[in-house]
């Protein structure tokens, strides 16, 4: 049971942590939890600052974070508890202010020792959530993260490495075995030669899905501040509503194309053991959530999902020359390799390739290269729109029922088959709310609106 910053935030959140685990203790959970809400990002900036040389404002600027897991502890522990936790937040509060100025003075060294100072949020949060527990009456034990999740060197962004899988087994075994919950923090681990690292951003999710695999859990559970993965995004849709079941195949199609639920790495080590995830809300602990799973069925209307992603830049390069002709489309995109941008979406005819990018940074050094190859048509402000769910390819009727529906609205780089689960296009970012709101419209409200009446009318 992974439970992110916002489930942890203030000491409400904690209680209904408490409540949530204590509920499912039949199944023995392992616990891993994210820093409270905001600390990572204060804790980075501390180091930026301590990194321009101002030790004493890099300190100081944690002090209301300090401040926040104090108060939590203030509510809901007590006695040699509370005054144990107090002790381990004075400790870590010296620490980073030793680290402060360590890094001030030899700001070089900082790629390490940031690790070392931003795993204290999840260092904090998981004695605190332990404590807690315990308070509660939930036999709970702290495991440091750092002794089992073993990684490479590369600080900010470490890879486990596979010896994790038997030192999570070592840690989290015996502690489950004696009846009790193992609370752990997530996102940090540790070299081989024990120093501090972290999984990078978010990286939460995938110290749980590394745990969960490691131990065969039944489920992983992502405990997060919505209630599972929605049909759209609840900005641009007031009625998004949440998908009760999605494969690893559509989940991972929604995450690329702009839903921030779960990044697909992070959920890789329970898609390779066929480990069922849960995303659910820790608001709303009673709203069943979404499961990710390795087939789901095809449900009657096929569409799951409406994904996007704004800010996309598309670049058609159109050149008679690639008629009938081989190496083409090699030597186009060696352009992109060189000037190491990313590609998101290809389309190609007889004459003319269409690619979109959603970093346009290099785009001023790029053009002049692609231009040697054809005539090169820049957009910029598109956004994809990508329909997702399984099964999609081999149901009639699906793409004419989209394009209907926007029948008004111009649509470029039409993109289906490529994947098995998706219908990719592209329009201008000014009208991609009135696209996406009325599929998701037609695709999910219309039904629920038929459904309804024929519930009145029975
Ligand atoms: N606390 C870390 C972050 O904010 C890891 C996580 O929340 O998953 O990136
Ligand atoms: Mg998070």
């Amino acid at each position: 049971m992974k439970f992110g910053g916002t489930s942890v935030t203030d000491a409400e959140a904690i209680r209904i942590v408490a409540e949530i685990v204590k509920s499912s203790i039949r199944s023995h959970p392992v616990v891993v939890v994210s820093a409270i809400a905001g600390f990572t990002n204060s804790l980075i900036a501390s180091v930026d600052k301590a990194v321009a040389g101002d030790a004493r404002t890099a300190s100081k600027s944690l002090e209301a974070e300090f401040e926040r897991h104090l108060a939590i502890a203030g509510e809901l522990l007590k006695g040699e508890r509370r005054a144990a936790y107090v002790s381990v937040a004075a400790d870590a509060r010296a620490k980073i202010r030793q680290l402060h100025k360590i890094i001030a003075a030899h700001p070089v060294t900082s790629p390490p020792l940031q690790d070392e100072i931003v795993a204290y949020g999840e260092h904090l949060s998981s004695q605190l959530v332990t404590a807690v527990l315990c308070e509660q009456g939930i036999p709970a034990l702290h495991v440091d993260a750092r002794r089992c999740i073993k990684t490479d060197d590369n600080y900010g962004n470490a890879t486990p490495q596979p010896e994790t899988a038997a030192a999570v087994r070592a840690e989290a075994r015996f502690i489950i075995d004696s009846k009790k919950v193992p609370v752990l923090g997530g996102f940090i681990g540790s070299t081989a030669r024990g120093v501090t690292t972290t999984l990078g951003r978010g990286g939460s999710d995938y110290t749980a899905a590394i745990v969960g695999a490691a131990l065969d859990a039944r489920e992983i559970q992502i405990w997060t501040d919505v209630s599972g993965v929605l049909t759209a995004d609840p900005r641009l849709v007031a009625n998004a509503r949440t998908i009760p079941i999605l494969s690893y195949h559509e989940a991972a199609e929604l995450a690329y194309f702009g839903a921030k639920v779960l990044h697909p790495k992070t959920i890789q080590p329970a898609i390779d053991q066929s480990i069922p995830v849960r995303v659910c809300n820790s608001r709303a602990p009673r709203d069943a959530g979404t499961l990710i799973v390795a087939e789901s069925e095809s449900t009657p209307q096929t569409i799951k999902a409406i994904a996007h992603k704004n800010g996309v830049t598309t670049v058609q390069v159109t050149s008679a020359r690639m008629l009938g002709a081989y190496g083409f489309l090699r030597a186009l995109f060696e352009v992109f390799d060189r000037h190491k941008t990313a590609v998101d979406v290809v389309t190609t005819s007889e004459v003319s390739v269409s690619l979109s990018i959603d970093d346009a940074r290099t785009m001023p050094d790029l053009i002049p290269d692609l231009e040697q190859l054809g005539t090169v048509e820049v957009e910029e402000n598109r956004t994809i729109i990508s329909v997702v769910g399984e099964g999609l390819r081999n149901t009639p009727g699906i793409a004419a029922r989209v394009f209907s529906v926007i029948s008004d609205i111009n649509v470029s780089m039409i993109s289906v088959g490529a994947s098995s689960v998706n219908l990719t296009f592209m329009v201008d970012e000014e009208h991609a709310a009135e696209a996406i709101t009325r599929l998701h419209r037609v695709c999910f409200e219309d039904s629920a609106v038929t459904e309804k009446r024929a519930r009145v009318t029975a």
